[in-house]
């Protein structure tokens, strides 16, 4: 096979076919071989019948981004799927290092989707509809103190801050040590929105204030959002004003 392959890392959205692009979709069926970690398979299997799948655990991500170059060096058109946006604390930025590395001139080419932010945003109502930040409390591959300072920052800023990776079975102190931060900037009735599994089956919904957060299930599959000093919640909606007069 002479043919030059290519990778798209694509981003499936948050779960349910509905919030994924046409132009992703035309990337999976394009495709001869779908690699990706075997939960995210899982959402879009109904659309991989006469698809190659190379599905991996978590933790495998540079041995995946290895494993899609070696099937494009040998002609195959690959698609790398992460969840949301390929390009937010996704696989994109990985691939693009594997394959510079390796010097194989193989072409890879990124295809947004709908991130965690926006999904948990839109079932919230309209919380970053002003200035906001998203921060990732994983500190597998980020000093803490990064982080710290990152939240400083945000509070300092009055952004509504969206957090990522809030909480898994091994990082239980993060959300509590942020929520601490914010505090020391925003004050205790500032409103929150907590979203699990947003958008995809299953999904949850609770909006309470920086003071009560912590009272609620905070994991792995959950976006927390919490708002700026001009964050409201009405109706059971969140509402982050731009500023105009009504
Ligand atoms: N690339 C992904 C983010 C990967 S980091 C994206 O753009 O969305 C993983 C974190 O994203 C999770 O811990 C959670 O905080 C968030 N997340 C991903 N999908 C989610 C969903 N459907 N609902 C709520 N949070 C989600």
């Amino acid at each position: 096979m002479n043919k030059t392959g290519k990778i798209y890392v694509v981003g499936i959205g948050p779960g349910s076919k509905e919030h994924m692009t046409f132009e992703a979709k035309t990337a999976i069926e394009k495709s001869d071989i779908i690699v990706g970690y075997k939960t995210y398979i899982d959402l879009i299997k109904d659309m991989l019948e006469d698809k190659e799948v190379a599905s991996s655990g978590m933790k495998k991500e540079i041995e995946r981004c290895t494993e899609a170059l070696e099937y494009a060096k040998q002609g195959k058109t690959v698609s790398l799927v992460s969840s949301g946006d390929s390009g937010v604390y996704g696989m994109a930025g990985i691939m693009f290092e594997v394959a510079f590395k390796d010097e194989s001139h193989v072409e890879v080419e990124v295809i947004p989707g709908v991130t965690a932010a926006n999904a948990a945003a839109a079932s919230l109502g309209a919380p970053i509809m002003h200035d906001y930040v998203t921060i990732s409390l994983s500190d597998l591959l980020t000093d803490w103190s990064l982080i710290e300072k990152r939240l400083h920052c945000a509070g300092k800023g009055d952004f509504v801050v969206c957090l990522y990776n809030p909480k898994s079975k091994g990082r239980q102190q993060q959300i509590q040590i942020a929520r601490e931060i914010l505090l020391k900037y925003k004050n205790e009735d500032t409103v929150v929105g907590i979203v699990r599994n947003a958008k995809r089956a299953g999904e949850s919904i609770v909006i309470t204030t920086l003071g009560d957060m912590l009272k609620y299930e905070i994991d792995m599959f959950t976006t927390v959002i919490v708002g700026n000093s001009n964050t409201y919640s009405v109706k059971e909606k969140m509402i982050t004003p731009r500023g105009y007069e009504l």
